[in-house]
């Protein structure tokens, strides 16, 4: 079957790279279930990705289906440095976008691809306003856990008391949550965050919460239990993931990388089972150069083999390089690598690894978690402080190295290699390789056909599919003029967990439509 007849559905993403794999790694589940897919975001990320990825311009085929790319520019010179202000660009964003999302549509539907569905991941929530102005349907994939999912929820909606200038050190009890201890409550909901920007945008998709008809999650029933059941009673949960996991495409096909992956693959196939220590933090947060030179040294006084990821700044970062101790290379010799960029999926499945050294960020956590691999817990800021409590005290996975930016210590070369040691010989070693490995089977089961978030992927997709027959009935959508509104049925979902799966209700409801006068 050719790409152009089968359902379209278009991926808006935030050009961040902790947002671009979930919601590309989503785009290629969708087309393995027959959709065809357009994945789009700014054309100054798109220009990375294709460097690094090889992307074509042409559909790829995917399982049943397709996807395919379409960058549009966003306003702004290729060297502005205004893109590294979150307070700057996503209104920039969002003027560019609620234009050139429209007519990326429209150009779509006179080329035959007519789009039934606009899906966007958060910090740019008004897709769902661009979708809503054209009469279609939108859904939107959180790419954090649904624990904090729902601390942003609770926090949003002032549920119950979080830290604040007076009371800047108290506990937060959420339902079916662990008590979180007011630093493992996502850090910038705390009234004296140096991030206060990264709050304003996460909070923004709360804001428009009740367009989305389905909230696509990167996490697992079977992971989340009791939260996703509590919290779905709320908002139109559908879990999906670990969306890294997709059996019908191999994790090179399609990627979204900003830069190229360095080659450490032949290097750790020349390792022992078991013995690299995988360390990385991920694409945004960057150590002190005094925290670097610790963990140098730690690494170095432990003796364990390493693979170590340090990421160049930005430009316009303000960030300075961080630079290794001298002769550190040397000392390190045939033991220890240090690349710019990793291939992680492949790094954390590699039996010669032995723990990840992680920031925690969502997308480590699940790609961890769900390869069976034990981690170090080494989170800075945002939801990586409450990605950490739950990897070591709820899904028992890791050992902490330390608390988050907030603590403003540095940890040091011993405590670094103690961690290290602990994490990778003896007892609790043991017996946290023993709980990633179930994890990575219950994340395995859950991916397979008619897993909790297989099934919930495909109630998606044929709800999708559903709802394009509905718009394919209705008059054809106006893009450019204004003209009169017609009221039409608006289908709203329903989710229910009782087994663990969604399935959408219909409802007939008033909304608005801009028709073409004929
Ligand atoms: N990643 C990678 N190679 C690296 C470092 C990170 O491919 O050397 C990927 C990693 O697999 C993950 C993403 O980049 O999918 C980082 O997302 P995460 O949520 O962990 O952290 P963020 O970068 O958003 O802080």
């Amino acid at each position: 079957m050719g790409s152009e007849s089968l359902v379209h559905v278009l991926l808006v993403s935030f050009p961040g790279q902790g947002h671009v794999n979930p919601l590309l790694r989503l785009g290629k589940r969708l087309a393995s279930k027959g959709l065809l897919v357009t994945f789009t975001t700014p054309e100054s990320i798109g220009k990375q990705m294709r460097k690094a990825s090889n992307l074509t311009d042409q559909p790829t085929p995917l399982g049943d289906g397709f996807i395919r790319f379409e960058f549009f520019e966003d306003g702004w010179d290729e060297d502005e440095p205004r893109r590294q202000d979150l307070d700057q660009y996503l209104p920039q964003l969002e003027i560019i976008g609620k234009d050139v999302i429209p007519r990326m549509i429209q150009r779509n539907a006179e080329e035959n691809r007519p789009v039934s569905c606009l899906i966007n991941n958060p910090f740019i929530p008004w897709v769902s306003d661009v979708a809503e102005s054209l009469g279609l349907p939108s859904a939107m994939l959180w790419v954090q856990s649904c624990a904090c999912f729902e601390a942003y929820y609770y926090y949003y909606h002032g549920l119950v008391p979080f830290p604040s200038e007076t009371d800047p050190e108290i506990d937060v009890q959420l339902p079916y949550l662990p008590l979180l201890k007011y630093d493992e409550v996502p850090s910038f909901l705390h009234p004296t965050t140096p991030y206060p920007f990264l709050r304003r945008a996460i909070l923004g998709q709360y804001k428009n919460l009740d367009k989305p008809f389905c909230i696509l999650m990167d996490t697992f029933q079977e992971l989340e239990h009791e939260m996703i059941e509590f919290m779905s009673k709320i908002s139109p949960i559908k879990t999906v993931g670990p969306l890294f996991k997709n059996p019908k495409a191999s994790s090179a096909t399609v990627r979204g990388d900003f830069m190229k992956a360095d080659d450490c693959i032949e290097w750790l196939d020349s390792k022992p089972a078991s013995s690299v220590v995988y360390i990385s933090f991920g694409s945004v947060v960057y150590l002190k150069q005094e925290q670097v030179d610790e963990i140098a040294h730690g690494l170095l006084n432990s003796g364990i083999s390493f693979l170590w990821v340090m990421k160049p700044p930005h430009k316009d970062s303000g960030y300075e390089l961080l630079v290794l101790p001298d002769g550190f290379l040397e000392k390190a010799g045939d033991n220890g690598r240090v690349v710019q960029w990793s291939p992680q999926e492949q790094v954390l499945a590699h039996p010669s690894v032995a723990c990840f050294v992680t920031h925690c960020g969502w997308n480590s956590s699940m790609e961890a978690l769900t390869s069976g691999m034990p981690v170090v817990a080494f989170p800075q800021w945002g939801d990586q402080v409450t990605d950490a409590k739950f990897l070591v005290d709820v899904f028992k996975v890791g050992v902490r190295m330390c608390r988050g930016e907030a603590e403003n210590k540095i940890i040091t070369r011993d405590e670094i290699a103690k961690c290290l040691l602990e994490a990778t010989a003896g007892p609790k070693a043991a017996e946290m390789k023993q709980n990633a490995a179930k994890w990575k089977a219950a994340a395995e089961a859950a991916v397979a056909e008619g897993g909790s978030s297989d099934t919930n992927i495909q109630a998606f997709v044929d709800e999708v599919k559903r709802r394009s027959v509905e718009l394919l009935s209705k008059p054809s959508i106006e893009f450019v003029s204004k003209s009169k509104a017609i009221d039409v049925a608006e289908f709203i979902e329903k989710t229910t967990y009782g087994n663990g799966i969604a399935e959408f209700v219909e409802k007939p409801a008033n909304a608005k439509l801009e028709v073409v006068e004929s």
